[in-house]
């Protein structure tokens, strides 16, 4: 029999704390001519960010405690021991690596190409919480620990939400072999970098691009918000990231509501992307239940191979599930409602895939279509 993972307040708490408490800062980047900026921080482009009422939080506790939500789940998240002589070998392969993602957990994954090791969202800690003793813990241990990681070029952070940025994780990173990774971050997280020490960040506004080599990082819009304490709620900006490289071109969403803005983010690289799209896209496939409460910030798998085919993506890997009990659906049915709304909506298996914690798949380069 499966153990009922015992429900886990303090991150929906951490996440109304930070939404009661408001934002009590000016913004230091405000344009006035940004759509998206506001003088006290960051907004949507689409669907504005609203924060949840404490009767709606109740609300949402009290059924799922009534419902006995999230059901266990029927098996664990599958789990392999990493492909450890592929990955480093191609690490070191320059200009000869076969473009490879690895799933490392939750939003985590090692991407490979262009001969660059470039990194999602790190995240190996036990726990997505400020607290290490509480909090949600992982169901799996990180498919690469750390130390097991070829030196990594480039780390995209999309935003600051406890389970895509860990101050533990950065800091490894940073103190790697070899100096410390690019971190790409959106708007207001370099202060937070800065601040323990890590210098080599780049900040981007949406749409800004940054070159590292033949690479080009753009940071891209997405429906989210940020909040990490009690009074920095969209203080900083949250994104996607649109990664372009001779041979191949890679999409990373972050966390994300349903938006136009994924079809706008394929208009706007139309011109450079030709009717090829994205070669891979990493999108978020779970903490979508329940719907009335998580709609407008993260999309189900539904929704999500909409992404995919607004995107142009050749293929997808399901991110953000499978880790950490966020929300009221089993951790392990993100996969089933994948495979269902693949069927509803005509997308082969193969074109949006999961993978097993520290399994890798090597992907064909973009000539080779
Ligand atoms: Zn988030
Ligand atoms: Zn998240």
């Amino acid at each position: 029999m499966p153990l009922k993972p015992r429900r886990n307040l303090l991150m929906p708490l951490l996440a109304l704390a930070a939404q009661l408490a408001g934002c009590g800062s000016s913004n230091p980047y405000f344009q006035a001519d940004q759509a998206h900026h506001r003088p006290g921080g960051f907004q949507n482009r689409y669907t504005p960010f609203e924060p949840k009422s404490l009767a709606d939080f109740l609300r949402w506790q009290w059924q799922a405690w009534r419902a006995g939500l999230p059901p266990a789940p029927q098996q664990p998240t599958p789990s392999q021991p990493a492909d450890l002589n592929f990955i480093l070998a191609n690490a070191r392969a320059g200009r000869a690596m076969v473009p490879a993602v690895t799933w490392i957990g939750h939003a985590t994954a090692l991407v490979q190409a262009g001969g660059l090791n470039m990194l999602t969202d790190p995240v190996f800690s036990e726990r997505a919480s400020p607290l290490g003793f509480l909090g949600p813990r992982c169901a799996q241990p990180p498919g690469l620990s750390p130390a097991q990681l070829p030196h990594i070029d480039l780390v995209l952070v999309s935003h600051n939400h406890y389970d895509h940025l860990d101050e533990a994780s950065v800091l490894s990173l940073a103190a790697q072999a070899g100096g410390s990774p690019l971190f790409v971050v959106p708007l207001g997280l370099k202060p937070w970098l800065a601040e323990r020490g890590i210098a080599h960040v780049v900040e981007l506004d949406w749409w800004q691009s940054h070159k590292l080599g033949d690479t080009e990082v753009m940071l891209t819009p997405a429906q989210h918000w940020s909040g990490r304490g009690l009074h920095d709620r969209l203080a900083t900006l949250w994104g996607g990231f649109a990664v372009l490289q001779p041979d191949f071109h890679w999409f990373y969403s972050g966390d994300t509501g349903y938006s136009r803005d994924f079809a706008d983010i394929r208009q706007h690289l139309a011109s450079r992307q030709g009717d090829a799209g994205f070669d891979l896209a990493l999108l978020p496939v779970g903490a979508y239940e329940p719907r009335w409460f998580m709609a407008t910030q993260h999309v189900n798998p539904d929704e999500a191979v909409t992404m995919h085919r607004d995107l142009g993506a050749r293929r997808s890997l399901g991110v953000h599930w499978g880790t950490f009990n966020l929300t009221d659906e089993a951790l392990d049915q993100p996969p089933r409602d994948l495979a269902a709304a693949r069927r509803a909506q005509g997308v082969a298996d193969e074109a949006f895939f999961v993978l097993a914690i520290g399994q890798t798949r090597r992907l064909p380069p973009r000539q080779a279509r």
